[in-house]
């Protein structure tokens, strides 16, 4: 079976593909092109896709009767995929979750100290030469110790944060998410996103995206959320409607945002890059060579396993 690695990987990962697969190896770092997603399904037994690579209804369509039998994404966030479509022509879909937990919420704890500490426009107040010294009322941002936490999808890396954040800064955890959790530290379900909003000091969104959660938070969330409270977004950029947000920061209806993701990645607005009260990631939440290296070793489990016709470990199922 011929496997195709959409994009350059780790070493260590590389070694074990070309060990143990027929292996074509893409150069470009670049999302698949119309083209390339068209030949993915008919030039390969197995292809590894990856964020950006739109593999959508119109592609399956092109391509009734593929050749490629299995879309083994790196990564855990699999929008980009639409499951159904592709199970509908025999394309089966795996994932990497877990791989990335721990990492993604390390970022998030990032964005959430930069964001409420002002980290970003100290950082670039050194930088530019302008700081003229230390004084009692200087750059005072929000303490977060204590503070109320708000996580919106309380899934693997939903729980993480929160654990974080309950036992590092002793915040007092909310969230919304589609069932009740049994978290091993106390944490309240709310209501609903209003209630969150109005409710906490931070919020952390984790949810993943597509067509069920695409503008999930818009103008009446922030208009709900306190004036002193941030918004911090590790999840997929438009699960957030970025020009609502825009408005809500522009407005001083919320007091900063941390963004690792965007609605149209790479493009990054301006009015957001002109906001100094923005802290802004290019996509690092899994951004750690031991981590990507775990992600591709277990896109190489689920591979062998199909190749084996042994039960897939991380099967994505079509209806989420
Ligand atoms: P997960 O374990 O599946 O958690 C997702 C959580 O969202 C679940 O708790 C789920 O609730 C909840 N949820 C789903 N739809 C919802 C809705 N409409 N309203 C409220 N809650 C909803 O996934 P994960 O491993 O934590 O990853 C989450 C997402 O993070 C990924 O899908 C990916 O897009 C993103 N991500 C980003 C990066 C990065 O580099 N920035 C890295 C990794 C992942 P239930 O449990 O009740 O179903």
């Amino acid at each position: 079976m011929k496997l195709w690695l959409t994009r350059p990987l780790p070493p260590e990962v590389e070694a074990r593909a070309e060990a143990e697969f027929d292996v074509e190896k893409r150069v470009s770092t670049a999302p698949l092109s119309a083209d390339e997603l068209r030949r993915a399904l008919t030039d390969y037994d197995i292809v590894m896709p990856t964020l950006g690579d739109r593999f959508q209804p119109d592609v399956f369509a092109h391509v009734p009767a593929p050749r490629c039998r299995l879309l083994a994404n790196f990564g855990v966030g699999y929008n980009h995929i639409d499951v159904a479509a592709a199970r509908a022509v025999g394309v089966t879909v795996t994932n990497t979750p877990g791989a990335v937990t721990d990492a993604t919420a390390d970022i998030a704890m990032t964005l959430i100290l930069m964001t409420a500490r002002r980290a970003g426009e100290g950082e670039r107040m050194v930088r530019a030469g302008a700081w003229e010294g230390w004084h009692p009322t200087q750059m005072l941002g929000l303490h977060v110790t204590g503070r109320k936490l708000g996580i919106v999808g309380m899934g693997r890396i939903g729980q993480a944060i929160a654990r974080r954040c309950h036992y590092g800064f002793g915040m007092d955890v909310r969230y919304v998410s589609r069932s009740e959790k049994a978290l091993g530290f106390p944490a309240t379900r709310c209501d609903s996103l209003t209630d969150l909003a109005a409710s906490c000091d931070i919020v952390a969104v984790a949810v993943p995206g597509g067509a069920e959660t695409h503008h999930l938070l818009g103008a009446d969330f922030f208009s709900a959320m306190q004036r002193h409270a941030i918004l911090v977004n590790i999840a997929r950029g438009d699960v957030i409607d970025e020009a609502a947000l825009i408005s809500a920061l522009q407005d001083g209806q919320i007091a900063g945002a941390g963004l690792d993701v965007y609605e149209f990645e790479p493009v990054v607005p301006e009015a957001l890059k002109a906001m100094e009260n923005v802290t802004l990631l290019p996509h690092l939440g899994t951004a750690a060579l031991n981590v990507r290296t775990d992600m591709g070793m277990m896109v190489l489990d689920n591979v062998a396993a199909f190749v084996a016709g042994r039960a897939l470990p991380n099967l994505v199922n079509p209806s989420g």
